[in-house]
């Protein structure tokens, strides 16, 4: 049993999880109140929300688990890619514990958890997948081979695709988290209105890019011509277009995989979701997609990852207590560099 921490944004979460996918409690702080005057996450209000918040909410899951840390066999903690103030927070409150109590300290790759969340949600999903990553700072294809092995197949150039969900939303002025709130717009008005760009579509590299996308929105919204519901479900079939050629690339190129996963907060998205099955159906391919509340940021997929390490190294003696955080932490380190692209 692992118990999981994650602070890498602006949600604090706590989760105890068993090898046998059981998830025994978890709380999950959202800050979304802090944050939403200002349309965006301010990191150093993040930061001092994943403080105050954090020890009460350790205590609260081991009671809520009615267990304490002698049941533990490890401590997962999210240790970067993200904020790094909010991931110093979770990875100092890690190392306290792990100190405290003698059990292995696992720092997690942010990432890594996101793509092995939908093994929790399903055991009969074995490597290699085909993994979309989609959340509010990433927009990947990789090829999951194995614990620790990912190949990444594709990256933004620009911006990530929850990015870009939360940037239209702004500009039809729906507030922040846009996410759903675009979503739930699109679902009164015509996706084939507005006629928006599918950017990098037909490119050779699997490669995404939002940015003009997002450009477009803008000059829709200001043009007068379209009603705020007919340009958000143009934008959102304009991403689904994209990630669809996009994943057709990635799979011409990497070769036949037998599932196709989606992951990461954009995958709450059911317009996105039905489209990738439908692509996964066509290829023969089984569709994994995890729970809602194991897409976006959760502390249960940071102690599976945990889980899934101890399972692969069952003597692993814990990562080093001196151990940095990492603002950037990409998941394939020899993926090349793209232009412009985050981790
Ligand atoms: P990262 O994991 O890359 O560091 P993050 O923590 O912001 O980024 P998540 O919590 O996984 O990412 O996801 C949040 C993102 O998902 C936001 O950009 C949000 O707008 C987007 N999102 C959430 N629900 C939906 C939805 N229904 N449709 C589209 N996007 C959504
Ligand atoms: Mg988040
Ligand atoms: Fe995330």
């Amino acid at each position: 049993m692992v118990l999981g921490i994650e602070s890498s944004c602006d949600e604090t979460a706590v989760a105890l999880v068993t090898s046998d996918r059981r998830i025994l409690a978890q709380r999950i702080a959202s800050q979304e109140e802090e944050h939403a005057p200002y349309g965006g996450v301010v990191p150093e209000i993040a930061a001092r929300a994943h403080a105050q918040r954090l020890a009460p909410m350790l205590e609260a899951v081991l009671g809520d688990a009615g267990l304490s840390l002698d049941a533990v066999d490890a401590i997962a903690a999210t240790a970067g890619p993200g904020l790094i103030g909010g991931v110093m927070v979770g990875l100092v409150s890690g190392k306290a514990l792990a100190m405290a109590s003698g059990k292995p300290l696992i720092a997690v790759n942010h990432l890594e958890g996101h793509a092995l969340s939908p093994r929790l949600a399903d055991e009969t999903l074995g490597f290699p997948y085909l993994l979309l990553l989609v959340s509010g700072g990433h927009c990947q294809i990789l090829s999951v081979e194995g614990v620790g092995t990912y190949r990444r197949l594709a990256t933004t150039i620009d911006d990530a695709l929850g990015e870009a969900f939360d940037k239209t939303a702004k500009i039809l002025g729906l507030g922040y988290p846009g996410g759903p709130k675009v979503e739930r717009l699109a679902m009164e008005g015509d996706p084939k209105s507005v006629p928006l760009p599918r950017p990098l579509k037909g490119s050779k590299e699997p490669h995404f890019s939002f940015a003009g996308l997002k450009s477009a929105v803008l000059r829709a919204h200001e043009s007068g011509d379209h009603s705020d519901a007919d340009i958000a479900a143009s934008f959102q079939q304009a991403a689904v277009d994209c990630l669809i050629d996009r994943l057709e690339k990635a799979l011409g190129q990497a070769g036949p995989h037998p599932a196709l996963v989606v992951a990461g907060g954009v995958a709450a998205n059911q317009v996105i979701r039905s489209a990738l099955e439908a692509l996964a159906s066509r290829h023969q391919m089984q569709f994994v997609a995890p729970p809602l509340q194991l897409c976006t940021d959760n502390a249960a997929m940071i102690a599976w990852a945990g889980c899934e390490r101890l399972i692969q190294t069952p003597d692993f003696a814990g990562d080093p207590l001196d151990l940095k955080a990492r603002p950037r932490w990409p998941l394939d380190p020899d993926a090349e560099a793209v232009r412009g692209a985050g981790v």
